[in-house]
Formats: C-alpha cells, sequence, structure tokens
C-alpha cells in the first residue's frame, strides 16, 4: 500500500529516474547541438540511484522507468539495473532508451529483471534519422529493437515524436513498423521543454488528434480502457496484437489520476513535469550516508509540494527552463 498520498488524495505509485544528463544522440527537439553536461560530483552514484529506488519502493512505489539523457551511456548502468531489479514490492520496472547500445545490453537487462522497454524511433529513413537525432545510426537502433525482441522482453513499445514537415508522412509507415515486428507504438505530442533554437515548435506542433487521424484512414482504431495514470491514451486494431498509444502532455485531463514523481540525474526530486516544484534528496543522502530514513522521510514531506495541475503551452513560450534530457522523458 503505498504511503505517498498528496494534498489532492494521489497515490504516487511511479517513479521515473534519470540516470545521466549525457547521450549520444542530439534528438532536434530534446537538445541542442552543443550540449554542456553536468560535473560528474553533481550527478548521483550508482549507489545512490540505488538508494533512491529502494526508498521508493520501501514507501510503496510499485513502478519505476530508468531514463535520461541516455540510460544505456551510464557506466555501470548493469549493475543499477541488478539492483532495482531485485527490491521487493517492485512489479514494473522498465527503461526509456534510444535503442543504440541494446544489442549490448539487452538480455543482461532482461535478466536483471527488467519486464519492459520504450525505444524511441522517429523515422524509418537512414538520412531523416541521423537529421532528427544529428548523431543516430537507425540500422544500429533497428538492430538494437531486434535484441530486445530476442531477450524476451514482455513488451517492447516505440515513441515517435512527431513534428509537421519533418517526419508527419512517416506515421503510417510507423505504424506498419510496429504492427510487423508485432511490438506497440506511441505517438508524443512535442512539449515546450528547453529552449531548442533548431526549429520553431508552433509551427512543427502535431497534435494527438492529427496523427490519429492519419492512422484511422487506414486503420480504424478502437479505444482501449487502458490507462496509466498519465498522459497517455491507448487503442487497438481489429487486425493487430499492436497497441497504438497518443501522448498528449499538453493535455490537462490526466492531472488528477497523475500517480507518478520523477527524480533528476542531480536528485532532484520533481512533483510535476510542468511545474518547478521539487525537493533535493541528493543534499539529503550526502548528509547522511547511508541511511534510508531521512531519505524516506523528505519524500513524505515532499508530497505536500505536488502541484494540481500542469501549465504547457503551445505558444512558443518556453514556460520551462530544462531541458527534457534533464528530466528524462
Ligand atoms: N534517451 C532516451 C530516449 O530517447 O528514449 C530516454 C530519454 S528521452 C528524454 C525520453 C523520451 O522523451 C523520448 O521518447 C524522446 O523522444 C522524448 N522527448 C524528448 N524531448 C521531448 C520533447 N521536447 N517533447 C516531447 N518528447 C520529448
Ligand atoms: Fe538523447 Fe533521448 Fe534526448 Fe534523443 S530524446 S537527445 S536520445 S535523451
Amino acid at each position: 500500500m503505498s504511503e505517498l498520498i498528496d494534498d489532492f488524495d494521489r497515490r504516487i505509485k511511479y517513479v521515473r529516474i534519470s540516470v545521466t544528463d549525457r547521450c549520444d544522440f542530439r534528438c532536434v527537439y530534446c537538445m541542442s547541438e552543443e550540449m554542456t553536461f553536468l560535473p560528474r560530483d553533481q550527478v548521483l552514484s550508482i549507489e545512490e540511484i540505488s538508494m533512491v529506488a529502494r526508498a521508493f519502493t520501501e514507501l510503496g512505489v510499485e513502478k519505476i522507468r530508468l531514463t535520461g539523457g541516455e540510460p544505456l551511456v551510464r557506466r555501470n548502468i548493469d549493475e543499477l539495473v541488478n539492483n532495482i531489479g531485485s527490491l521487493e514490492g517492485l512489479r514494473d520496472f522498465t527503461m526509456t532508451t534510444n535503442g543504440a547500445q541494446l544489442r549490448r545490453y539487452a538480455s543482461s537487462l532482461r535478466q536483471s529483471g527488467m519486464q519492459r522497454l520504450n525505444i524511441s524511433l522517429d523515422s524509418l529513413k537512414p538520412e531523416r534519422f541521423k537529421e532528427l537525432t544529428r548523431t543516430g545510426n537507425l540500422e544500429k537502433v533497428i538492430d538494437g529493437i531486434r535484441a530486445a525482441k530476442e531477450a524476451g522482453f514482455e513488451r517492447i513499445k516505440l515513441n515517435a515524436v512527431i513534428l509537421k514537415g519533418r517526419n508527419d508522412d512517416e506515421i503510417l509507415d510507423l505504424v506498419e513498423f510496429a504492427r510487423d515486428e508485432s511490438i506497440d507504438i506511441s505517438f508524443i505530442e512535442e512539449m515546450p521543454l528547453g529552449d531548442v533554437s533548431e526549429h520553431s515548435r508552433e509551427e512543427t506542433f502535431c497534435s494527438s488528434d492529427e496523427v490519429r487521424a492519419t492512422i484511422e484512414a487506414r486503420y480504424p482504431l478502437l479505444d482501449s480502457p487502458e490507462s496509466s495514470g498519465g498522459p497517455s491514451r491507448y487503442c487497438r486494431m481489429a487486425d493487430s496484437d499492436s497497441r497504438i498509444g497518443f501522448i498528449s502532455p499538453h493535455s490537462h485531463n490526466f492531472c488528477d489520476s497523475c500517480n507518478r514523481v520523477r527524480v533528476t540525474c542531480e536528485g532532484r526530486l520533481l512533483l510535476c513535469l510542468g511545474n518547478e516544484h521539487s525537493t533535493d534528496l541528493r543534499e539529503v543522502i550526502r548528509a547522511n550516508p547511508g541511511e534510508i530514513e531521512p531519505l524516506k522521510q523528505r519524500i513524505r514531506e515532499s508530497m505536500s509540494l505536488k502541484p494540481h495541475r500542469h501549465h504547457f503551452t503551445t505558444d512558443g513560450d518556453v514556460q520551462i527552463v530544462r531541458f527534457m534530457n534533464m528530466t528524462g522523458g
């Protein structure tokens, strides 16, 4: 039973932990071309992240997702996954990755108890993939997806951010790829996180409704009741096991059932992706080495900081200056 209940009676069952701000890609909607990353001593160590994960599970959290930056560029990531995979009370353990290192890591992640993977894929055209990720290699990511399938993950889901004029002509190709591979796919609306100057977000914004209309022209979609307590809605097609998700962070509809919080790679606990309300867990961990109780106490106290709802806009105003790689997707 979760001990973490906020002032609006929402039970926190899900934590996303960013394990690094670094990445081997520079996706145009996530990072600028030149990035300065945090000095290593400001980032939580593998032991500190393991302790944060343990504290949350002891407080009733059942689901942990590792993200970043790119979690698979973090040194000793397999040790961290192993530590978290053995925590009691954890029912759902997942990672969001760009997939480029999965050939190397997929089977050890699976063996350490990770059940599901989200793999980002915005284009099936090699040159366009390179343009959108700036440094990525499509072939490696496709091979990573195959490695994840071979490793026997319970579910694999692709994440695609759709930008008008950049990859919106590939919506159906991405759906067909997911169908052929018998995996799921979610389409994500671009969020105004970080001041990326490569494109105007106002011009490239493509709503979930537009993506859905494109898919429905070929495959009628049946709404599915599955919900993650987050901004995702799921649909099914009559002739396939693949699920199609739509992630609309701009929608406020999910705030009432929000069951999640995030921890940045610096150990800042963010109570809401769209607000700055936060508390510093690193300070507590480093002031009380090896002691879990002070950390649990700080997490309990932070519940009163969770705001009722977020306030994203699409009018080009960057309200939240953090880059996505700092907060984790
Ligand atoms: N590096 C991993 C990856 O790309 O999957 C994990 C971290 S990444 C920040 C997590 C997810 O956030 C990815 O699916 C990415 O496409 C998405 N993302 C990044 N910046 C975004 C933005 N500004 N708006 C919407 N989604 C974004
Ligand atoms: Fe890296 Fe993921 Fe951001 Fe792309 S979306 S730059 S892969 S952290």
